[in-house]
Order: structure tokens, then C-alpha cells, then sequence
């Protein structure tokens, strides 16, 4: 029987992000290519004879109770499955928290996965997955990976060809834009221009890298460049520095480029690592 449990959650980007409208239930339609990136926090689990739920994490201003999405995910498996023993769930994070990056549902992800493993309950991926879609509508792709188009409201997964290698540089300016925001200030009807996202499911299926990067493009930019200028700023540096295409991820306000040239990418990392107006800044491949 399997008593600890260890996986990367991995960080995921867009590289297209479109919306379509908006639901009866308050919900945006979407449409987005989601890919995971080797961007991760590190997750341990064990389960303990004591019953209940306790994490511990590196960052002190992250939720250790049911706030937390591991707890969530443990708790919706723990309910369900009636399980009478406890788990202690180390968290080291390194994906940037409210980034536009998903990492608090690849937590839970892992977390979903985790528990099923451990406590033998047996359950398909397919099944983590509706569970997991309770606990937030990334979390299904979470627990898929890889390269997937996401319709819905990012539940509707169909896998795509992984995209050709290349290097991608990713960076969380300072400052704190909130998905609500982001979404409540779209005004879906004044949506000038949709990216493209069957000609970028056309250029995964083709191995083309420039025709993916040319067709980047997340319709939510057009509410937050605007408010903040340093997420614009970041992509033209990206641009200028020989990225084939740069986009905000999600609802930001990460941004990320891709190169195809590595001692481009590194020179544009060592800039952004450099600026005190960014945060966090990585250097990264597609994942797993
Ligand atoms: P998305 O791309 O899905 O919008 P995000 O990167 O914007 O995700 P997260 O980092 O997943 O956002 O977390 C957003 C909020 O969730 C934070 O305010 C944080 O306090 C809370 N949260 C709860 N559990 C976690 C977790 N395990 N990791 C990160 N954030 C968490």
C-alpha cells in the first residue's frame, strides 16, 4: 500500500485565449489552447492515522485551512469516499499565486491524483476529472496536461500535438490584478479582434512554431493593458528581444514569450530578472 505521494504540479499558460460570450450563470464561454510549462510547485502528501487535513507550505500568506484548494480537493475525496484516516500535505511553492498561471488548481490537481493513488479508491482519470471541475473549471486540464483546446468554461478538453520545442520565458510584473476584475470589465460585445484559435489547433497539428506565435492572442489583454501599462511593456520587450510571439496568461498579469532562439531568451530573462518592477521571472520549456 502506497503511504506518501510526491509530483510537480506544473504551471500552465495559454497561448490563445478567446471568449465568446457570456452565460446565463454568470460563466464566460471560452476557448483557449492550454499548455503545461516545466514552471512547478513541488507537492508531498502522506497519509496519517490520525484523521483530518493539515498543510504546511513555504508561503506564509497562502490558506492552510479549507481555503486552501488542496484542502478542497482532499476534502471533496475524503467526504466521498468516507475515509476515516488523515493526510499532511507539504506545499513548496514556486508558480507565481495569482498569476493567470493556474497554480492553485494544479495543487489541487496533484492533490486529486495523489489521493486517489494512495487511498486506492480506484478512480479513472476521467472520474478525477469531473471531481476535480468542483473544485475549479482549470482543474480537469490540470489533471490531464500537456496541449489541450478548452471549451466550456475550460472543462470541455480535446488533447492536441505538443507544440515544437523552444524556450519560454515567463514574468509576473508586481502587481495584483484580480480575475474578477478582469472579467467583470470585459465587454464581450466590444471584443475587436479574436485570436485565431482553429488556425493555432491547425498549426499544432502542422509542428509550426512561427504560424502558433503569430496567432497568439488573449482577448482579456484588452482589459488589462490598459490599466496596466508594465504588461504591455513586458511583451514589447519580449518582441524586441526576439520572441516570436508574447501574451498575457489568463487573466494575468504574467506574460510569457516564446523563442525559438535560446541565447535570445536567456539575454530577455536576465533583463526581466533584473527589473525591479517584475516579480518573478522564469526561463522554461513545455512540460511534462
Ligand atoms: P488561474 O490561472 O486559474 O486564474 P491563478 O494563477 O490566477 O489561477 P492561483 O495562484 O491558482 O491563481 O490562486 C488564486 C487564489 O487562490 C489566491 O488568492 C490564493 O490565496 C488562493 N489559493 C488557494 N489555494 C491555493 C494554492 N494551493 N496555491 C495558490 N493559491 C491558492
Amino acid at each position: 500500500m502506497i503511504k506518501e505521494f510526491r509530483r510537480k504540479a506544473l504551471a500552465k499558460v495559454n497561448l490563445g485565449l478567446d471568449v465568446l460570450g457570456k452565460r446565463e450563470d454568470g460563466y464566460h464561454e471560452l476557448r483557449m489552447i492550454m499548455q503545461t510549462v516545466s514552471v512547478f510547485d513541488r507537492i508531498y502528501m502522506k497519509r496519517t492515522a490520525a484523521p483530518g487535513i493539515r498543510i504546511r507550505t513555504n508561503v506564509g500568506f497562502l490558506p492552510v485551512n479549507e481555503n486552501n484548494l488542496m484542502y478542497k480537493a482532499a476534502d471533496l475525496l475524503m467526504q466521498r469516499f468516507q475515509i476515516g484516516e488523515g493526510v499532511f500535505m507539504d506545499l513548496d511553492k514556486h508558480i507565481p499565486v495569482a498569476a493567470g498561471l493556474a497554480g492553485g488548481s494544479s495543487d489541487a490537481a496533484a492533490v486529486l491524483t495523489g489521493m486517489n493513488r494512495m487511498f486506492e479508491l480506484g478512480l479513472s482519470q476521467q472520474e478525477l476529472m469531473d471531481l476535480g471541475v468542483r473544485i475549479g473549471a482549470d482543474v480537469p486540464y490540470c489533471i490531464m496536461q500537456g496541449t489541450a483546446l478548452a471549451e466550456g468554461i475550460g472543462e470541455k478538453l480535446t488533447p492536441l500535438p505538443s507544440p515544437p520545442e523552444c524556450r519560454i520565458v515567463l514574468a509576473k510584473p508586481g502587481i495584483h490584478v484580480s480575475t474578477k476584475f478582469v472579467y467583470g470589465n470585459l465587454k464581450v460585445d466590444q471584443i475587436s479582434r479574436h485570436p485565431d484559435i482553429d488556425g493555432q489547433v491547425e498549426a499544432l497539428k502542422k509542428g509550426d512554431l512561427k504560424m502558433l506565435a503569430d496567432l497568439m492572442g488573449n482577448v482579456l489583454e484588452q482589459v488589462t493593458v490598459s490599466e496596466y501599462p508594465k504588461i504591455g511593456a513586458i511583451k514589447e520587450q519580449m518582441l524586441e528581444g526576439g520572441a516570436l510571439g508574447a501574451m498575457m496568461s489568463g487573466s494575468g498579469p504574467t506574460v510569457f514569450g516564446l523563442f525559438e532562439d535560446e541565447k535570445k531568451a536567456e539575454q530577455v530573462y536576465r533583463q526581466l530578472r533584473e527589473d525591479p518592477l517584475i516579480k518573478q521571472a522564469f526561463l522554461a520549456g513545455w512540460a511534462p
